[in-house]
């Protein structure tokens, strides 16, 4: 018996190296090779070796004060034409506004803009005081004048404040009730607001214009006015050229976040690390 198992052990190994080359040559071509693989992929349209990443967006904040632009003849509707501006290129302002300057027909320019994305903070009830020295009393009048004057035409609470000159103290900036919003970038507009004749107008423009694009990056807070011409056509310039460079406009809250605004706090241009989102 044991004879016999021997005498068959080769005849099995035989029939196993068999098996093993009859079976080897499929196993191979079952295994990819690099070839194979890169021929694979060069049919697909999505490699992601040759993806571009999509490019973040530059977002600034257009901010205009001072008005509304409350006579339609002498102001020529500048509330509406910014706001059309903007709307060619989905973008908003945010505007900080004058109490008494808000009646049943600038009114209804506030609600035109707030109807179409842009936001309305306070500035002032008179432009005539300084918030950091002014008698206590004036300064809450001031605020709580303004701000009902405000809600009554745009629908929405008011959430921004900036004080003319940016002048407050610390304390009266938390007493405010409101985030403090300044700027990092200005037009200086109010200087070149003149237009005795029209090459100089044009001239003033121009500087107005390239005072903001000589300087400007993402996440600026632009301060600019709203009731002026120059600063108006000044502002078209603008708004076609850094479209054309990859901008957004948005407004201060968007710049910013909501989430971020803090009562008494004072705000100057989005922070590099809140820009890329
Ligand atoms: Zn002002």
């Amino acid at each position: 018996m044991r004879h016999l198992l021997l005498k068959y052990i080769p005849l099995v190994l035989l029939f196993v190296l068999v098996v093993f080359l009859l079976i080897s040559p499929n196993t191979e071509e079952n295994i990819p090779t690099s070839a194979d693989v890169r021929t694979d992929t060069s049919d697909t349209t999505t490699e992601p070796s040759e993806t571009e990443p999509p490019t973040p967006k530059k977002r600034v904040a257009l901010t205009f004060d001072d008005g509304p632009a409350y006579d339609s003849n002498s102001f020529q509707r500048l509330t509406y034409k910014l706001v059309d501006k903007l709307a060619e290129y989905d973008g908003a302002a945010t505007f900080f506004l004058v109490g008494n300057r808000i009646n049943s027909v600038t009114g209804e320019a506030i609600r035109y803009a707030s109807e179409h994305g842009c936001e309305i903070g306070i500035h002032a009830y008179t432009h005539d005081y300084n918030f950091s020295a002014c008698d206590y009393g004036i300064f809450t009048s001031e605020l709580k004048d303004t701000e009902a004057a405000i809600e009554k035409y745009s629908g929405k609470e008011v959430t921004l404040f900036r004080p003319p000159y940016g002048a407050i103290t610390d304390s009266r900036a938390v007493d405010s009730g409101y985030p403090i919003i300044l700027w990092n970038l200005d037009s200086e507009d109010w200087r070149y607001k003149s237009r005795s004749n029209g090459t100089e107008a044009q001239k003033n423009i121009e500087i107005i214009a390239d005072n903001i694009l000589s300087k400007v990056e993402d996440g600026d807070i632009i301060l600019m006015h709203e009731i002026y011409q120059n600063s108006y056509e000044a502002a078209c310039i603008v708004i076609d050229t850094l479209s054309a460079q990859g901008y957004e406009f948005v407004t201060v809250s968007e710049l910013l976040g909501e989430e971020n605004l803090k009562i008494g706090k004072t705000y100057y241009n989005a922070p590099q690390n809140q820009i890329a989102d």
